[in-house]
């Protein structure tokens, strides 16, 4: 699938009615044929009466759609600008929801829900890959202010960045977690690793986490270096992202970065194919007073 979608004109001219991206998208629901949700059988009839095609089991009579139990669940957008947006999602650096809308002639809206609904996706992708082997952890500051006080600057959010120590020393597996700023009494205060140690690092490595302070002489340089990498994305990009949705913006950036030498187009699509979807109330829900406050960044602006 790799190289038959390596450009977005090639996309755009092989994906470009819906018939072909429902025989796509039916090899990434069911890339061992078709399943029933209900009774497990390997048959069905399918049912072509709708946009979308239906799926009877042979067995129980039960009928499924495409994309129930994916990311496209209860869209009105159509496939090929979804896969559009997939395939811009899988270049390297990505794209924002102002450049997608122009790019697949969809509004601003529209595009910030696709681009929230894949990284929904791609937060699935790597959530139960546990750090093992020689497990490396440091502290960082993502919109580091600099100053004399020791409070902490609404902006800067603190974080925690480990990785699996690769070949030549350099990370794999990297995962980036957002830190509870109100655990920490001050900006200076060493952040508590247990929980990430915990959540994100198999057992038998966790006694030997190499944890390093970012201040640190000895501290992680290559880590930090991923650390400055994401706070200029997230400017560049996204012109910084506030509390709320911070989190699965540092998942999108792992995504890619663990995914840098390889094709990934068909990789979001099948993460997409076998994620339930997140919709629109939830993602703009306020989290609680203090998190929902209106951002001034680009990304934010739709959620208010
Ligand atoms: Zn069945």
């Amino acid at each position: 699938m790799s190289e038959a979608f390596d450009s977005f004109e090639k996309v755009r001219a092989l994906l470009q009615d819906e018939e072909a991206c429902i025989r796509v998208l039916y090899e990434a629901k069911w890339p061992n044929g078709f399943r029933c949700p209900s009774c497990g059988h390997d048959h069905a009839y399918p049912i072509a009466t709708r946009r979308l095609p239906l799926y009877e089991c042979s067995r129980c009579s039960k009928q499924t759609s495409l994309i129930v139990g994916t990311v496209f669940q209860g869209t009105r957008t159509p496939l090929h600008l979804w896969f559009q947006a997939i395939w811009l999602h899988s270049r390297p650096g990505s794209i924002n929801a102002l450049q997608l809308s122009k790019e697949i002639h969809v509004t601003y809206k529209t595009a910030w829900l696709i681009c929230h609904k894949l990284r929904h996706a791609m937060s699935g992708a790597d959530a139960d890959a546990l750090l093992t082997g020689a497990v490396r952890l440091t502290d960082a500051c993502i919109y580091h202010r600099v100053s004399s006080n020791m409070k902490w600057h609404q902006q800067e959010q603190s974080v925690l960045i480990g990785a699996t120590d690769g070949e030549n020393g350099e990370p794999e597996n990297v995962k980036i977690k957002k830190q509870d700023k109100s655990l920490l009494k001050h900006r200076l205060e060493a952040p508590k690793p247990g929980s990430f140690i915990l959540e994100h690092v198999a057992t038998e490595a966790r006694m030997s986490v190499n944890f390093v302070r970012q201040y640190s002489r000895e501290r992680h340089h290559a880590l930090l270096k991923i650390g400055r990498e994401v706070e200029k994305w997230l400017a560049e990009l996204f012109r910084g992202i506030g509390p709320k949705h911070f989190q699965v913006y540092l998942n999108h950036y792992c995504y890619d970065w663990n995914r840098r030498k390889t094709s990934r187009f068909g990789d979001l699509l099948g993460w997409c194919a076998a994620t339930r979807t997140i919709t629109y109330p939830v993602l703009t829900r306020r989290l609680s007073v203090r998190s929902g406050r209106r951002s001034r960044s680009t990304e934010s602006r739709a959620v208010g």
